[in-house]
């Protein structure tokens, strides 16, 4: 695992909102996104977007790495999707949350 948060298009692919008949996105994991969403009121926990369409449920532990917190809320942080990129690119979100 060289580089398990940057450029893992998979994951995030699986983070992001699945369209209403993705195949690829199991039951589960959507009430999973709902409940990470619906604990952060719907905002963006990096830099405070609202904008719906936009929020997207990141894994705080990857999954690839950490596939036994998969369906756990507190493994999950609401993110916009400019920040998720972000996110994924340059460890920017996990390194914050570390030092809280
Ligand atoms: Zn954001
Ligand atoms: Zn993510």
């Amino acid at each position: 695992m060289d580089n398990p948060y940057g450029g893992n298009k998979k994951w995030m692919d699986w983070e992001r909102h699945p369209s209403p008949q993705s195949k690829q996105f199991d039951a589960p994991l959507r009430d999973w996104r709902t409940a990470v969403l619906k604990r952060d009121n719907h905002t963006c926990q990096s830099c405070g977007s609202t904008v719906f369409e936009k929020l997207e449920a990141h894994h705080i532990y990857p999954v690839a790495t950490h596939p036994q917190h998969k369906m756990k809320v507190r493994n999950g942080i609401t993110l916009c999707h400019e920040c998720h990129v972000a996110s994924h690119a340059f460890h920017n979100v996990m390194n914050k949350l570390k030092a809280v």
